[in-house]
């Protein structure tokens, strides 16, 4: 199959980019190599994946719509993974236009320029943010989202809705999939895995915002990259799906958990909470399992340990580009 993948050069498309093509697709990976954390991380996210004959890396922008009816005209394209966006709930707080621009509008130009090119498959990144401060545990797909706590869910959310849309208009078939916090390695820089691993390897302190009982369901990206893979093989109209781990950990366990991996000790520097967080998310995954079969098996456990394998040997001896 020929797909195109947006946001391939990321954390979550550079591991599905080398999943996709190992398993025998040709992907045309779209991606702007924007500046939310270093583009050299991600230019060695691909260093693998470029090395392969099926592997089409377009360095563009999602929002620009003669760069994809290009790409629609040129390459037999059958299905979209849509994974760029402006991501971050914070970085949203503090630049709510430019990610309303791209995981809005950028969405819209994609729609539109499938639609224009006969294209009707979409698996679209959504995000667990979506449920806001819901006290409603675990979440569920038809739980309200309809309270987003910073512009960043907003954004997934009218994504959604944008997809159902085109969905309805034109028979589209998509897959809206809610991620839980990925992580593993390559993460992004400023996730809260990251950098306090960082920060132990370092000697610095880890800064914790709130009180430490926040919360996170933590999906190992290996699950995730499943999920995407399980929801493309079986489209099936318009669907909303979670795609979690297997439990949730507060923010408290997980760094006890990072000093025991490591084998260093934590110097905490309490902040405030901040604006934008919610206080905890837990997926259900129910629906998921029915649906495509999605099922996670990496407990947080084992997935930190192989986090902190690859840290010790990708990151630490070059110790340039992570904070
Ligand atoms: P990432 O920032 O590593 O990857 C996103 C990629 O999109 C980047 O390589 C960036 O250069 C690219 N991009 C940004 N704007 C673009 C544009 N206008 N045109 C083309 N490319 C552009 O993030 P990630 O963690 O890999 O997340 C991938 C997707 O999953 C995002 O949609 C994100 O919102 C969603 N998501 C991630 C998580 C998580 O925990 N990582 C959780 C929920 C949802």
């Amino acid at each position: 199959m020929t797909i195109l993948l947006t946001g391939a050069a990321g954390f979550i498309g550079s591991h599905l980019t080398e999943h996709l093509l190992s398993l025998g697709h040709t992907l045309i990976g779209l991606d702007n190599f924007d500046d939310q954390y270093a583009p050299a991380i991600k230019e060695a996210n691909l260093q693998l994946a470029r090395l392969h004959p099926s592997f089409h890396l377009v360095r563009g922008d999602v929002r620009d719509r003669p760069l994809l009816n290009r790409l629609f005209r040129h390459y037999p394209i059958e299905a979209v993974i849509h994974l760029a966006a402006r991501t971050g709930v914070h970085a949203s707080v503090h630049e709510p236009g430019l990610c309303l621009d791209v995981n809005i509008n950028g969405t819209l130009t994609l729609l539109e320029a499938m639609r224009a090119a006969g294209v009707g498959q979409l698996v679209l990144a959504s995000s667990s943010s979506v449920y806001g401060d819901s006290d409603r545990l675990p979440f569920r797909e038809d739980d309200p989202a309809d309270q987003p706590l910073s512009p960043y869910a907003q954004s997934k959310r009218a994504a959604e809705l944008l997809a159902h849309t085109y969905h309805h208009l034109y028979g589209f078939s998509v897959s809206c999939l809610r991620f839980f916090t990925v992580y593993g390695p390559r993460q992004r820089p400023e996730m809260a895995i990251s950098q306090f691993t960082a920060n132990l390897y370092r000697a610095r302190p880890i800064t914790l915002y709130g009180d430490g009982t926040t919360a996170r369901n933590y999906t190992y990206i290996d699950d995730t990259v499943a999920g995407i893979r399980l929801a493309l093989d079986k489209p099936d109209g318009f669907r909303i799906l979670n795609i979690g781990g297997p439990s949730s950990v507060s923010l408290i366990q997980l760094v006890r958990l990072l000093e025991e991996t490591t084998g260093r000790p934590a110097r905490i520097d309490w902040q405030a909470a901040q604006p934008g967080d919610v206080q905890y998310t837990a997926a259900d995954l129910e629906q998921s399992f029915s649906t495509i079969c999605y099922k996670p098996n990496v407990t947080i456990r084992e997935g930190i340990s192989q986090y902190i394998t690859w840290f010790r040997s990708a990151v630490e001896p070059v110790r340039t580009e992570f904070p």
